[in-house]
Formats: C-alpha cells, sequence, structure tokens
C-alpha cells in the first residue's frame, strides 16, 4: 500500500479511515505530526507509523473570517468566522487544524490550554471527498 510512504497523501487517507498516525523515528524516537520520511534530527529514514491517542491541548489560536476558498466552500467567511489552531498532543507534537465547540465569535471565551480530543471532518461527495483533521473540546 501506499501507506508505507510517509507522506501526506498518506496521513489523508489515515483520517479517512479515522486514525491519526504521525512518524516516529526508529533511531532517536522523535515523533513526527504530520509525518516525516526522514528525520531532521539524526537524519535516520528509519521511520514506523505510529498512532496518536488524539488527546491534546490547545497552545494557540486565532479566528478566521477570511476564510480560503475551501473553507469558504465549507460555509465559512466573514459572517460566520471558524476558530484555526495549533494543538499540542499528549504524545508530544503539535499541529494546526480547526477547532470546533468553541465560540469563534467570542475569541475572549477560547482559553489556551483547553483540553480537546481528535476529530474528522468530511467534505466533498464522491471521488472529492476528502477527511480533515480537527479537534473538539471535550465535554
Ligand atoms: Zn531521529
Amino acid at each position: 500500500m501506499a501507506n508505507e510512504a510517509f507522506n501526506n497523501q498518506a496521513f489523508q487517507q489515515f483520517l479517512g479511515e479515522r486514525k491519526l498516525m504521525g512518524s516516529q523515528c526508529g533511531s532517536c524516537q522523535t515523533l513526527y505530526l504530520p509525518p516525516r520520511p526522514l528525520c531532521p534530527n539524526c537524519y535516520d529514514e528509519a521511520m514506523a507509523w505510529v498512532e496518536l491517542s488524539g488527546q491534546a491541548e490547545l497552545r494557540a489560536f486565532t479566528t478566521v473570517s477570511i476564510a480560503t476558498t475551501a473553507m469558504i466552500e465549507a460555509g465559512y467567511g466573514r459572517d460566520n468566522p471558524y476558530c484555526a489552531g495549533i494543538v499540542q498532543l499528549d504524545e508530544g507534537p503539535s499541529i494546526s487544524a480547526q477547532i470546533l465547540g468553541v465560540d469563534p465569535r467570542h475569541p475572549e471565551s477560547i482559553q489556551i490550554g483547553t483540553p480537546l480530543r481528535v476529530a474528522y471532518i468530511d467534505r466533498g461527495e464522491g471521488e472529492d471527498k476528502k477527511s480533515y483533521l480537527a479537534f473538539e473540546t471535550v465535554s
């Protein structure tokens, strides 16, 4: 399978299977999310897939009302802002993703350190259907 390639396409495919997968260096054990094919720490290529728990904490965020084309098609924009955040996984690595369960119209209500868990958003239909990484607040 193409899952042997530690690239964004494989990462996306796993998202479609509702799996949050990173790559881990076999030499120095550093974990990468999104996955990397080569360890920038020790230049080893002995990567292995690791499934992450999806437990995370909000580290930084911004609310976005000037949306990209893809996000406008998903219904976001000036009248319906969304929250984009940097999330740190319990396992260590950080990744940017859309944050669900918060109120982007009231950014002052969004707290750094909020516990989050992985969520998956499907956009598009049929052949164009794609799964995106998101995190939601734990209630
Ligand atoms: Zn390494």
